[in-house]
């Protein structure tokens, strides 16, 4: 049951943090001794037979990189980084998205092998970070199979326009 994984004992939830009104989740606690399960719960979170269409995972800084790090050195799958912008060197794709207030800009190379990813990130939140990406891996001619994720706060968003899979849900 993804709303009474065990990893909840494990999770801090801080409130009023980084604003008044939002609840933090941090994840962290768990790359403190339970990253092979932490591995292992993603992995099981995704379809039987999943894994076999997956030719890349794509993820954006800073926490996505840990867990997309982490499912790439478990199946030896390649790694795309989505950066924010300025980060990476040219050629770059970009993506201008909606924060809560105001706007950024998320880039990719664009002049990786062209496959089918599969986006990863720690938390689903509004869903913003996962639709730019989503644009930004198909403007670099990758498919996009879904999203996985640690933690998908369903309240916050709707449909994200892709399959998404989560270990935890609240
Ligand atoms: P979204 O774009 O879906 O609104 O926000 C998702 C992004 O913000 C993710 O990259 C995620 O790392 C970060 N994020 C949003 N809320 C939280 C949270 O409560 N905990 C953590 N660890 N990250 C969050």
């Amino acid at each position: 049951n993804k709303q009474n994984h065990p990893f909840w004992q494990i999770i801090h939830t801080i409130t009023d943090f980084p604003k008044a009104g939002i609840d933090f989740y941090d994840i962290s606690p768990l790359l403190y001794g339970h990253v092979t399960q932490l591995v292992d719960e993603l992995l099981a979170a995704l379809p039987d037979g999943f894994l076999d269409t997956v030719g890349a995972f794509a993820t954006t800084e800073a926490r996505g990189f840990v867990i997309g790090s982490l499912l790439a050195g478990r199946t030896g799958k390649p790694l795309i980084l989505i950066r924010k912008a300025g980060k990476l060197p040219p050629p770059v794709f970009s993506e201008n998205y909606t924060l809560e207030y105001g706007t950024d800009t998320l880039q990719i190379k664009a002049n990786l092998p062209k496959t089918n990813v599969l986006l990863v990130d720690d938390v689903l939140a509004t869903g913003g970070t996962l639709i730019a990406s989503k644009r930004l891996c198909e403007q670099a001619g990758h498919g996009v199979l879904g999203a996985l994720v640690l933690l998908d706060l369903l309240a916050l968003h709707g449909d994200i326009g892709m399959p998404t899979y989560s270990v935890m849900t609240t």
